[in-house]
């Protein structure tokens, strides 16, 4: 199949063609006509898909020979749950819109509003907006919903995860009824499914990434080692190995901070990204670590979820994932598009219990190697593979928001959708948030920008991971 198969005009296709694409993903290829034909979307896809231009490229196609849109109003809504994947979508859609006459800007918290709303004043064909910062340009008169006719809501499950749902369900409110509606989410738990009923309608569901695949291309990897001799193996493993560009995770917000200044106190150009750094300085720093200014990117597990880094080539557990589907996303940043990666976990005697979670959800036995010179004092028992499915997290229902119990207790139930097209569906998801002050829009944001702890059980599957790639195996091998 190519692109110009699927309908797309020569403008479009020249973007693509310039992004060096020559064949769409399978999620571009099953979502492209569908949305081409204004049917609503249900899209079980994750990053690192091409999700992204699946429901771009027919959005922008659409909108060629449409209204010129008025000041203050847009006519397709993309809202992301973070703020790096809302600036990552909206530099696709420029770049996908490059030669055409459409305009598109990006909206989230955490920056000025003033410069968003001089943005705005003119109105914008496609606006990428993160729900919290949207509903404060709205109650400011910024933005007008009444010209929208496509919803596209991105990352469903990490919505709810992050409890976006009350300014979600705002932000409903005020659309229009008839619109398309495109959702994407990486699984499709039974929340997301009941949120699902109250946006799309007869939506044609696509599936196309198993929430557990581990892309082949991805050589994964254990170190095992002590806990206190971490930093220096880390530092070790980069300097040895020449890594040039690597994306590190750390549990905790002070844990990477700490990681950080270990590394530059080694020499190693290191910086740190989460909840807590200030929009400006997260925005910095993962700039200066795409152009390679920085080596190393320690970053809590808001970054495990939508950042697109061209070919990132290495990624770290520092620590390990207190949820096993996390590990996935982590490593789901290398690898990616068909790409080679590389991941190693360093895992400590403490950790055997989340190291087997792991196995068990992707059905791999990680293959290990010690470090000559950091073999661990405290021995990593030996694992065995547990067929068994991953155990189910029930949502802790204590930790919901407010607006959350009030939504849940209310009598909104939800509209059956039918679907033309069988999709799978695995995994669960719960929605929690923290107990933080509330924003004027009811919204969380310091918070809900930042990483928060989930459950996210899923089921196994097999299925195919976007580029031709195989996944669900997940091959080991170092
Ligand atoms: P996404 O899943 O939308 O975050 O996209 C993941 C990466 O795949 C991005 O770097 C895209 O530029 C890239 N990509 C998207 N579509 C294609 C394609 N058809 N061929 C090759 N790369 C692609």
């Amino acid at each position: 199949m190519t692109f110009s198969s699927l309908g797309l005009s020569a403008p479009i296709l020249k973007a693509i063609a310039e992004q060096g694409y020559d064949t769409p993903s399978p999620i571009q290829a099953e979502a492209i006509p569908v949305v081409l034909v204004g049917d609503d979307v249900m899209a079980a896809a994750q990053t690192g898909t091409g999700k992204t231009a699946g429901f771009t490229l027919p959005i922008l196609q659409k909108l060629i020979n449409g209204p010129k849109v008025k000041a203050n109003h847009i006519r397709v809504l993309i809202l992301t749950p973070t703020r790096e994947l809302a600036a990552q979508v909206a530099a696709s859609v420029e770049t996908y819109s490059k030669h055409l006459s459409i305009s598109s800007t990006v909206v989230f918290g955490g920056v000025k509003i003033n410069p968003q709303m001089i943005k705005l004043r003119r109105g914008v064909d496609v606006l990428v907006a993160t729900p919290g910062r949207l509903l404060d340009l709205y109650n400011q008169n910024a933005v007008k919903f009444n010209t929208v006719e496509v919803l596209v809501l991105d990352e469903a499950d990490r919505m709810l995860d992050m409890g976006f749902m009350p300014d979600i369900r705002r932000i409903l409110a005020l659309l229009p009824k008839k619109r398309q509606n495109l959702m994407f989410s990486a699984t499709f738990s039974g929340p997301i499914r009941t949120l699902a009923k109250s946006i799309v309608h007869q939506a044609v569901e696509i599936s196309v990434a198993p929430p557990n695949a581990t892309a082949a291309t991805v050589k994964q990897w254990v170190c095992p080692v002590d806990k206190k001799r971490k930093p220096a193996l880390l530092a070790k493993l980069i300097r040895a190995n020449d890594w040039g560009q690597v994306l590190v995770f750390t549990r905790t917000k002070h844990g990477a901070n700490r990681l950080t200044r270990d590394l530059e106190s080694q020499g190693i150009i290191a910086t740190a990204i989460h909840g807590n750094k200030s929009q400006g300085a997260r925005t910095r720093a993962l700039a200066e670590f795409k152009q390679g200014e920085v080596q190393v990117l320690v970053a809590t597990d808001i970054a495990a979820r939508g950042l697109d880094i061209h070919q990132l080539p290495h990624v770290v557990n520092f620590d390990l994932p207190n949820v096993a589907a996390d590990y996935v996303h982590r490593i789901g940043r290398t690898g990616r598009a068909g790409a080679d990666g590389e991941a190693v976990s360093l895992v400590c005697a403490d950790e055997f219990a989340e190291l087997v979670e792991i196995e068990r959800l992707t059905q791999t036995l990680l293959t290990r190697e010690t470090f000559a010179g950091f073999e661990p004092v405290h021995e990593l028992p030996e694992s065995r593979l547990d067929m068994r499915p991953p155990r189910k997290k029930k949502p802790n229902n204590s930790r919901k928001t407010q607006g959350e119990r009030a939504n849940s207790a209310s009598k909104n139930g939800p509209r059956k959708a039918s679907s033309k097209r069988a999709g799978n569906n695995a995994g669960n998801s719960s929605a929690k948030s923290s107990a933080k002050p509330k924003s004027k829009t009811g919204a969380n944001h310091s918070e809900r920008d930042s990483e928060t702890k989930k459950k996210r059980p899923a089921r196994r599957r097999k299925s195919f991971n976007g580029y031709g790639q195989s996944a669900g195996s997940g091959t080991a091998n170092k």
